[in-house]
């Protein structure tokens, strides 16, 4: 048996976990907080001091690192990385140089594919799209058995899809109407906050102030009790991800599509809503691995 050492940085928490490479099980697991604030020196030695620990309990041939952000997969970097305080950082030397083992870096949408494929709900697949609804909108594509990864290791930046070009958002990417202006977390709760401030009296506005305010499952419970402009507004989101999604089936024409993200803890509740709306080939699946499809993916990215 070997056992590779997954980090998967998130922008509230790095969970480092021991993945045994062969049985492909999760065999411990921790977290530490992200110290955001406190820059990323300090988030690194938060990283190192963990996985000494870890390694002193399993012995550990090989790290690997998912961030969220822009990538250097080649080298190791991380170039900028959104919420993260990361700037042409070169993690996966600084973590191998400390640690004494090689060390790989991915951007996570990758990783949750990557985890996906060769521990999760795509194993035996060749050819799998992956979607992670959060702040933004993330994901990697498994194409004939390979990560798609393109030039600089870009591509499968799927969240900016453009989807509207008539009336379109701007959005940080450059590009105006990308898809996570639209399906993102942030932008249904953006879209449910407005909602309730056009319709004070809605089922809505009541559901978000017993909650002390608006997030991602605000519009979900308010349409469960029959409000309808919460059934509107999911009508519409969901209208607008799966016109997104078939885009993407047509071009990839993949087995399956994996969604993941807090979103998707509606479960049936958001797959009854998002299927109506989808091409009869599109096979879609809510990642039955959840979070833990990242820290798969970090730790073995080395067997892709
Ligand atoms: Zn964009």
């Amino acid at each position: 048996m070997s056992y590779f050492l997954g980090i998967d940085i998130g922008g509230t928490k790095v969970k480092l976990g021991v993945v045994d490479s062969e049985k492909r099980e999760i065999v411990y697991d921790t977290s530490v907080r992200t110290r955001v604030t406190a820059g990323q020196d300090a988030i690194v030695e938060d990283i190192i001091a963990v996985s000494k620990e870890i390694m002193e309990k399993y012995p550990i041939e090989r790290v690997g690192i998912g961030s969220a952000g822009r990538i250097d997969r080649e080298n190791g970097i991380v170039i900028t990385a959104g919420n993260l305080p990361f700037r042409d950082l070169p993690l996966a030397k600084l973590i191998s140089d400390a640690l004494g083992i090689p060390a790989m870096l991915d951007n996570d949408g990758n990783c949750a594919v990557i985890g996906e494929y060769l521990a999760g709900v795509a194993r035996g697949k060749k050819d799998v799209v992956m979607i992670t609804v959060g702040t933004g909108i993330g994901g990697g594509i498994i194409c004939n058995g390979k990560l798609l990864v393109g030039k600089n290791g870009r591509a499968g930046e799927l969240g900016h899809f453009v989807i509207n070009i008539y009336d379109p958002k701007p959005c940080a990417c450059g590009l105006h109407g990308c898809f996570e202006q639209y399906c993102s977390t942030k932008a249904l709760t953006a879209n449910t906050a407005e909602a309730t401030v056009f319709h004070p009296a809605s089922i809505l506005a009541a559901v978000a102030e017993e909650r002390g305010g608006v997030d991602g499952q605000t519009a979900f419970i308010a349409a469960e009790r029959g409000c309808h402009i919460a059934q509107h507004l999911l009508n519409k989101y969901f209208e607008t991800f799966a016109l997104a999604l078939d885009s993407i089936v047509k071009i990839f024409m993949p087995e399956l599509v994996i969604i993941a993200g807090g979103i998707t803890n509606e479960g049936e509740g958001f797959l009854s809503r998002l299927r109506p709306h989808l091409l009869p080939e599109a096979e879609v699946v809510i990642s039955p691995l959840k979070g833990d499809c990242g820290l798969f993916g970090a730790a073995l990215q080395w067997l892709l």
